[in-house]
């Protein structure tokens, strides 16, 4: 049992009594002990055990266990979101006088994190253009502690080739941290490139049908143990029953990533034939600027397509009005095709300045391609820009 199918469907906590064959849910806040020598023992870690849920559940050890097999990584932790996860390995990994290396274009929340909150404790940051790769390297400083990126980016689709980067880290003693959920593991695993710690967004496609919010860490055993330490006293835990959700959602990842991309392929490859449309942005079409790290890291393009539509922010706007089908909302990585204007929603935190630095064009339209038939999708888009 070693293919990622496989793994994503049979890793598996132990059994209850019951002998279910789907994994029980365990809603429990703390776990009973066989007698007072069993507590001590587990208390002072001398043997392994669940002892109250905010240190550990059958349901989230799963999860983690089967998050580590699937990107290949020593250890893991799952947090209660995707923010969590990111906040909890700062505050796990770094002291005041640190550095972050990020590229500019991360998630808008993690954003906020690295310009409001982490300079209260004297933790600074800079930013690079993920594919101004010549910078890179001259913008790590003695400070730097870790560099931070998403690739696909969000919402650009710029793609960093993860293996050359993960050398540079390596040459400089710096972590590389890799915010990994455009891509899922099925698509992408950095640890394979040199990634120490990778981090999800358990809400996007790890779910797939917008249902919960969860967040995912894993790498590296000695990174992970300071990851536990923080989380265990600080308590960003995932709740049980997302854990369930999300473990259960794991199983059909693989097959669901495969639909995700090929209707986000054939919706690119029909938005660059449009007259209406000013540029189509997608990892796996060849007039993608970085197609070719795309194919050599990337098994599939996956699931988000960007496209700049001609006429600006108003006719952006008169798209997203027009839709019936697709849905404007916040998430991405839905059974359900999403459509956003980042400049007015996700990235609105940022100044015009910002957003122009990062891509952001005001008729920028981000579809999450969802998994419905995709002469409906289109269907419906080509509606919309009429
Ligand atoms: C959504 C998202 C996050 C934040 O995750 P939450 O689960 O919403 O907290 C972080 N990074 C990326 C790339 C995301 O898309």
């Amino acid at each position: 049992m070693e293919n990622f199918e496989t793994l994503a469907i049979r890793t598996q906590s132990e059994r209850s009594k019951n002998n279910e064959h789907s994994t029980a849910l365990h809603l429990t806040s703390s776990y009973v002990f066989d007698d007072a020598e069993q507590m001590r023992a587990m208390f002072s870690d001398e043997v392994e055990g669940n002892i109250y849920s905010r240190f550990s559940n059958p349901n989230t050890t799963e999860l983690i266990d089967k998050m580590c097999l699937l990107e290949g990584a020593e250890a893991g932790w799952v947090t209660a979101t995707g923010m969590a996860a990111i906040f909890t390995t700062f505050a796990a990994l770094l002291s005041s006088g640190d550095h972050i290396l990020a590229c500019r274009s991360v998630f808008g929340s993690t954003h906020s994190i690295l310009t409001k909150l982490l300079p209260k404790w004297g933790i600074t940051h800079s930013y690079v253009d993920l594919n101004e790769t010549e910078k890179w390297e001259e913008a790590i400083t003695p400070n730097t502690k870790i560099i931070f990126i998403e690739t696909p980016t969000n919402p650009a689709v710029d793609i960093i080739d993860l293996e050359w980067l993960g050398g540079l880290a390596k040459k400089h003693d710096v972590l590389l941290v890799v915010d990994n959920c455009f891509a899922t593991p099925y698509i992408q695993q950095p640890i394979k490139y040199g990634a120490d710690l990778v981090i999800h967004s358990a809400t996007k496609y790890l779910d797939g049908q917008g249902r919960v919010l969860g967040g995912v860490i894993v790498g590296k055993q000695e990174l992970i143990d300071e990851v536990k330490l923080f989380a265990r006293h600080s308590g960003p835990a995932l709740s049980p029953f997302n854990a369930w959700i999300i473990s259960k959602s794991l199983e059909t990842l693989a097959i669901r990533m495969d639909r995700h991309s090929e209707s986000a392929l054939k919706l690119a490859e029909w938005l660059e034939q449009q007259s209406e449309v000013e540029l189509v942005k997608y990892p796996f079409l060849p007039s993608h600027p970085q197609y070719e790290i795309a194919i050599k890291q990337m098994k599939a393009g996956g699931g988000i397509v960007t496209f700049v539509i001609k006429g600006g922010v108003e006719k952006g706007r008169d798209f997203l009005d027009k839709l019936q089908l697709i849905s404007m909302t916040a998430n991405l990585g839905d059974s359900r095709t999403i459509a956003t204007h980042p400049a007015s929603t996700t990235h609105s935190k940022l100044s015009e300045e910002e957003r122009l630095e990062t891509g952001i064009l005001p008729g920028l339209i981000r579809i999450s391609v969802g998994l419905e038939h995709i002469d409906d999708i289109i269907g419906d888009i080509e509606q919309a820009m009429g």
